[in-house]
């Protein structure tokens, strides 16, 4: 696969899920070999969308470098990797990444609108060797081989929401070609019990009907209803797509996740990197 970047450069903004500030971002194209990188322009700091470098992944995967921080990167990152574009600049003059309707639509159709562009190189992916785990006392994920007639990631998926909502799983089988339709635009979700404990905990503070499913009842209290059937497991692997792509490539190979989220992605990439023997880095046509 060759070298992708965008166009032109895309200007967006809005107000962060979780801070609640505006911010405003560009994207801009960058030159081979540049990687996916985050500009702090109010702060002069570069972030590279890095596992290495993410400092925090409470409710939102949270970028940072000299105490310099960009938050919920995940959606964003998860456009990207959707779209195969492998170096781009986000500048952003702010702390958090827009919101916007709550899924990575808006970010895919704006990138769709000024088109990508094929660069002269080819691609690294990142082809996984043997199998990774990573378990805590709630949940667990791993990264598997491909079997033989398997292409590309693959994600499998169970979710327990303890009697909040019905208990789904879901698999995509070779994401390649299924991003756009099939998850760009599930919506990020929370349980309407659990609103207060967030706002008390300084989240959330851009949170609304207009960029976040609400659950209540075992059922969405957004007038629209829901995009897709399962649109919550749909988001899950929004996420599971953004955070994994900050292993800095495209993976091959399969990940398989019990009540999978941020924090267990995130130790799960750093569990990859503990050893060059999980994996190996190549280009592929
Ligand atoms: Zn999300």
């Amino acid at each position: 696969m060759q070298s992708f970047t965008i166009n032109k450069s895309i200007g967006l903004s809005g107000i962060g899920l979780h801070s609640g500030v505006n911010s405003n971002i560009i994207l801009k194209p960058a030159k081979i070999n540049s990687g996916i990188y985050f500009n702090r322009t109010d702060k002069d700091k570069i972030i590279p969308a890095q596992w290495n470098n993410v400092i925090s992944t409470k409710f939102s995967t949270n970028i940072g470098k000299d105490d310099v921080e960009v938050k919920t990167v995940e959606h964003i990152l998860s456009a990207l990797a959707g779209l195969h574009i492998n170096n781009c600049e986000i500048s952003i003059d702010n702390i958090e990444v827009p919101i916007l309707d709550g899924s990575s639509k808006i970010f895919v159709e704006e990138i769709q609108k000024v088109g990508v562009l094929e660069q002269s190189n080819k691609q690294n992916i990142l082809e996984i060797l043997k199998p990774i785990k990573f378990k805590c006392d709630y949940g667990y994920a791993e990264l598997l081989p491909n079997e033989n007639n398997q292409e590309g990631l693959n994600i499998n998926l169970e979710s327990f929401f303890e009697g909040k909502y019905e208990d789904q799983n879901i698999k995509v089988t070779n994401l390649n070609g299924n991003y756009v339709d099939s998850i760009s635009k599930a919506r990020t979700f929370g349980f309407f019990h659990e609103i207060e404990y967030l706002k008390s905990q300084n989240l959330i503070k851009g949170g609304s009907l207009d960029n976040a499913i609400v659950i209540k009842d075992c059922k969405p209290i957004n007038k629209e209803g829901l995009r897709y059937e399962n649109e919550l497991m749909r988001h899950k692997v929004l996420d599971v797509v953004g955070d994994l792509y900050l292993s800095g490539y495209p993976i091959v190979g399969t990940y398989k996740g019990f009540k999978t989220g941020h924090f267990i992605t995130n130790n799960l990439l750093k569990e990859l990197f503990k050893s060059e023997d999980n994996y190996l880095i190549h280009k592929i046509h």
